[in-house]
């Protein structure tokens, strides 16, 4: 069985970026908090809280210390509220989700009603839409487009993990209801590069393995990038999942992993895929 990796998976840059801040500043003794896990990927944050990293799930559980801000940052009324109780905050908000949270301030600011293509419960689309002010709509699907109350102008932004070809039917809908669009994609690179290359090898191979999070958005998308191109996909967070029912009697398999996980997530993957290999003596299945 030929095990291939995605050219590109794991671990993007605002990501390491936002691991690397949090590990230096677990090297004081002062307390430091994030509000939500700092990535969605349940394991690594469970190895952070070992070394000394809260997770709180709301302001008034951090009475003194310091608060970081996760990868896909937080709304301005969680910065003023931790600076009002004397919090520090460590910022470890993405330079590619700031992008989108400008983006969105200034079409707010020249007067665009702002649509953000996003997910709805998505602490970093709800961040965007609050960097604006508030006002304005996340619409995860074209859909929805037909049901929203639009201006005469609209501006549009993406949660950074979005699909391309959803942002692009979004920006379509809109088009036929407005007078006036501004669109900024700010889908960021590393998202288009791991869904661009998930896909590429989803078409090569008998099986997709998409290691990562199920809380984690880009994650999900990646599974569903890669089950659209009619390629059987299972989505784990950890090697263990991995069944030997769904690689029997295949050739090949792909692997890719969402922004949020690990390189050590991804080896275990294929450790797995060869050992299950070996346990069926030979060729999977044969
Ligand atoms: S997926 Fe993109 S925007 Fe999100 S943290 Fe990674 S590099 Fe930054």
């Amino acid at each position: 069985m030929e095990i291939l990796v995605a050219q590109y998976a794991g671990f993007c840059f605002g990501v390491k970026r936002a691991l690397e801040m949090a590990k230096s500043a677990l090297k004081d003794n002062q307390e430091i908090a994030s509000l939500g896990p700092l990535i969605h990927n349940p394991q690594v944050v469970a190895r952070l809280e070992r070394e000394g990293l809260r997770v709180v799930d709301s302001l008034q559980e951090v009475a003194c210390g310091r608060l970081l801000i996760r990868s896909h940052g937080s709304p301005p009324e969680v910065y003023a509220a931790a600076t009002a109780v004397g919090l520090e905050i460590v910022d470890a908000t993405c330079p590619f989700v700031a992008r989108a949270q400008r983006a969105a301030a200034e079409l707010q600011r020249d007067g665009y009603g702002l649509v953000v293509v996003g997910d709805r419960d998505h602490a970093e689309a709800r961040g965007i839409l609050a960097h604006a002010g508030g006002s304005g709509y996340i619409v995860e699907h074209p859909d929805e487009v037909a049901e929203l109350e639009l201006p005469w102008r609209v501006g549009l932004v993406a949660q950074t993990t979005q699909r391309l070809d959803r942002f692009q039917a979004v920006v379509s809908a809109v088009l036929e209801r407005v007078e006036e669009l501004r669109a900024c994609n700010t889908i960021c690179r590393a998202t288009s590069q791991r869904q661009e290359s998930a896909v590429r090898l989803a078409e090569q191979v008998d099986v997709m393995i998409v290691v990562g999070g199920y809380n984690s958005a880009n994650t999900s998308r990646l599974a569903e990038l890669c089950r659209d191109t009619g390629t059987a996909t299972y989505h784990v967070e950890t090697a263990r999942e991995v069944s030997p029912t769904w690689v029997a009697d295949v050739e090949r398999v792909g692997v890719t992993a969402g922004a949020s996980t690990p390189q050590d997530a991804i080896d275990a993957v294929c450790v797995r895929l060869r050992d299950l290999e070996e346990a069926s003596d030979g060729p999977m299945g044969k």
